[in-house]
């Protein structure tokens, strides 16, 4: 079923037309990469799906919720839906295990040693375990984006909003953060992620989408995106 639906739904930003009736739906489980021209709506579209920016018309459900509806619980979806963003967003006054144990603390309360241990297997994964006391500036860029990742795993989210997340990277970082995110889609979970990284969309992803003036101009499985002339 769809975890991810938009129906009819347009975006202004003032007069500017940013997003125009978009119909879209997205299956529990699946990785949908979306791809086109910088300035198209991809970051703002996929902004839309955790409530980051509001839409004008039409209806977009997330994990049960209706967005257009201003009654809605914004951190209900967001405790669903974490968020990678091109430059990391990290708490930089938190070393890289707090970074990872203060939402699941704050928001779900979960046990502090509990915490704790889900933090550092996930460490474990992204190959960071040696660094959990650091801080955020003592690390390179593909360093910080992998804690950024575990920070979304670390609570458990039904889906993960990628945005650009190996924009901002030194080439030689970019494979290890598509690594990490080739491991998420194994553990099932829902991905929407805008890229320029083409091996990633068509060997991980199960879809592709072609965005262009705040419009869906293709959606189509990867091979056959590819096997286009
Ligand atoms: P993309 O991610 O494809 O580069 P964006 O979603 O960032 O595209 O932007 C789409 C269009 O909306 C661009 O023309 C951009 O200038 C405009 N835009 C984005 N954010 C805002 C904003 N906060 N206020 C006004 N215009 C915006
Ligand atoms: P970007 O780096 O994409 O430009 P911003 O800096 O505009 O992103 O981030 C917008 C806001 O969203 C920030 O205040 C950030 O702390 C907040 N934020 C971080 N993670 C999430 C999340 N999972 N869901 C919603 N908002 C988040």
């Amino acid at each position: 079923s769809a975890i991810i639906e938009f129906k009819h739904v347009d975006k202004y930003y003032g007069k500017y037309h940013a997003l125009k009736d978009i119909n879209l739906s997205i299956e529990e489980g699946s990785v949908v990469s979306i791809i086109g021209p910088s300035g198209s709506g991809k970051s703002t579209l996929i902004r839309t799906m955790n409530g980051l920016e509001p839409i004008n018309s039409g209806q977009l459900l997330v994990t049960g919720y209706d967005l257009a509806d201003k009654k809605t619980d914004l951190n209900k979806i967001r405790k669903n839906v974490g968020m990678v963003f091109q430059h990391f967003n990290l708490y930089d006054n938190h070393t890289v295990l707090e970074n990872i144990t203060l939402a699941p603390k704050i928001v779900l309360h979960r046990d502090d040693e509990e915490n704790k241990k889900i933090a550092m297997d996930l460490l474990e994964k992204v190959d960071l375990a040696d660094w959990a006391d650091r801080y955020p500036r003592q690390l390179s860029g593909g360093q910080k984006q992998r804690v950024a990742i575990a920070r979304s795993l670390a609570m458990r989210p039904k889906a993960i909003l990628f945005d650009e997340p190996t924009s901002a990277l030194d080439p030689e970082m970019i494979q290890d953060v598509l690594d990490v995110m080739k491991f998420v889609a194994e553990q099932g979970i829902t991905m929407v992620v805008v890229t320029h990284e083409m091996g990633f969309a068509r060997e991980v992803g199960d879809r592709l989408i072609f965005f262009d003036q705040g419009q869906i101009l293709e959606d189509s499985k990867p091979e056959e995106f590819f096997a286009h002339p």
